[in-house]
């Protein structure tokens, strides 16, 4: 159990962050409601994961398997029917840790092979669902060692897998040390495949999955719909490393 007095400033981060989100969409002209935030959790435990959700927040992102799982199988974190937990997997997924991971029914935001994707198909297939995944982009940053170039997700969207998984979006991270400018421009750029990509291939990408604790209001009025924001809500909460 967490000290009630963190518990009340997480909630308190949790809820600022809400605010800052919606100020962000409303400023972009957009729905509040039209972008989702992701709790992102690899920096804190299984209990401070639980406080999480207990202030609010529904969507929960971990960019290591082994740690989703530790989570999602402790019992801490309360997923009532009526409004479950969904697991976001926002990190590289090697094929081998695919299977004990689909268990938890995550959207994968961080399909970054043609091979993952097949083999995530047939997870999924086995385990009778449909997945829904999106195809991490790299954008502009050459020193990035994950994500997808643009002629990648061409040639995968041209032959995609046939059936139980949904590529519903694309994935971006702003390139380490961008300043705002250069964020906001490389969130437009994303848009703007995501458009290109839509027309060529007669498909929709509804979801643009971009911006985190320093460029959420940029990666907003770009069009994100899924922000993944980490560190601002543990202020003072827990020391991040
Ligand atoms: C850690 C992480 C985040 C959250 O970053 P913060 O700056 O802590 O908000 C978002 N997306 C990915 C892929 C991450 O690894």
């Amino acid at each position: 159990m967490m000290d009630a007095r963190l518990q009340a400033r997480l909630a308190d981060n949790w809820h600022a962050v809400e605010s800052a989100v919606a100020d962000a969409a409303i400023a972009a002209g957009r729905d509040p409601s039209s972008v989702t935030i992701i709790g992102v959790t690899k920096y804190v435990d299984a209990d401070v994961t639980a406080a999480l959700v207990t202030a609010g927040c529904k969507n929960l992102g971990e960019n290591r398997p082994q740690v989703l799982w530790q989570k999602a199988e402790s019992g801490a974190i309360e997923s009532p029917a009526d409004a479950p937990v969904q697991w976001h997997v926002i990190g590289h997924l090697q094929r081998n840790k695919l299977r004990r991971t689909m268990r938890f029914r995550p959207m994968i935001h961080s399909v970054d092979s043609a091979r993952l994707l097949t083999a995530i198909a047939d997870e999924a297939s086995e385990a009778g669902f449909n997945a829904e995944v999106l195809l991490e982009i790299n954008i502009g940053d050459e020193e990035a060692k994950t994500g997808l170039s643009r002629t990648d997700i061409e040639a995968l969207l041209g032959d995609p897998p046939t059936s139980n998984v949904n590529i519903v979006g694309i994935m971006a991270m702003a390139s380490r040390g961008s300043n705002s400018d250069q964020a906001k421009r490389q969130f437009a750029e994303t848009r703007k495949l995501r458009e290109e990509l839509q027309t060529k291939f007669g498909i929709e990408l509804p979801h643009l999955s971009m911006g985190m604790s320093g460029d959420f209001v940029e990666a907003i009025a770009e069009g994100a719909t899924m922000v993944r924001i980490g560190s601002r809500l543990y202020d003072g909460v827990v020391q991040l490393k």
